[in-house]
């Protein structure tokens, strides 16, 4: 398992849903924006599905959402930059429109690191997290290569180096010692999904103090859990591609 790559200049994470960038590499955004990288989030889809409440009016969950991911990225110490392709929410193709899209925001960008999802990850059931994976892997073909998309405006550009969270096979660590609170405090930002994807329920409620501990609690214990591995107190952990 190898670990802690030089300190990039500029690093862009891109993810399906409003709130994955922060549960996938949060606290390696945060590190790194501590020691001077510009960090910046893309986010694929609206999120305009992302509740239990069948109440709730899906245009206003997407405004809401918008707000708390400027919100957590500002968390980890980014500036609040996020690009939002919009995508309705559960139907995000990894088609040649959106292709255009990711390969346009890394040439306007120019990360050193782009993170996102493993699209290769088995059993993976949200078709949202494995298209936006296919996204990145592809959009990255097209940004570093001059002939595609001749539309683009920017000139290609060819990351570094790509990350992708929730690996299948994970070979990389980032020591995040120091940098676990940041995730929390941007993850906790996620206001709107506190319930269903954090197991908090409403704000206000009699057993929240609890619920948030216990919330704490997991992310803390997975992070530790993937430090071991490398010998930190806490990790995130990725599958490293290099040959971009
Ligand atoms: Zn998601």
């Amino acid at each position: 398992m190898d670990s802690n790559l030089p300190l990039p200049a500029r690093a862009l994470a891109v993810g399906a849903h409003p709130d994955d960038v922060e549960f996938g590499c949060g606290a390696t955004l945060a590190k790194w924006a501590a020691h001077g990288c510009e960090i910046f989030h893309l986010i694929c889809t609206d999120g305009s599905k992302g509740t239990w409440d069948p109440a709730t009016d899906p245009a206003e969950l997407v405004v809401t959402r918008r707000k708390e991911q400027q919100a957590a990225s500002i968390a980890l110490g980014g500036r609040g930059e996020v690009v939002f392709l919009g995508w309705p929410d559960g139907e995000l193709e990894s088609g040649l429109r959106q292709r255009f899209e990711v390969a346009s925001a890394i040439r306007r960008l120019r990360p050193d690191v782009v993170f996102g999802h493993d699209p290769w990850k088995r059993y993976r059931l949200h078709p949202d997290h494995r298209n936006a994976g296919f996204l990145v892997t592809d959009g990255i073909v097209a940004a570093r290569d001059p002939l595609f998309f001749p539309e683009l405006g920017d000139p290609p550009h060819r990351p570094k180096t790509l990350l992708l969270f929730e690996a299948d096979e994970p070979d990389h660590l980032e020591d995040v010692t120091g940098f676990v609170e940041a995730k929390l405090a941007a993850l906790l930002r996620h206001e709107s999904q506190l319930r269903s994807t954090m197991g908090i329920a409403r704000r206000g409620a009699e057993n929240e103090n609890q619920e948030v501990l216990d919330f704490r609690q997991r992310v803390t214990d997975r992070l530790a859990e993937h430090g071991r591995e490398g010998g930190f107190a806490a990790a995130e952990a990725f599958k490293r591609i290099d040959k971009l």
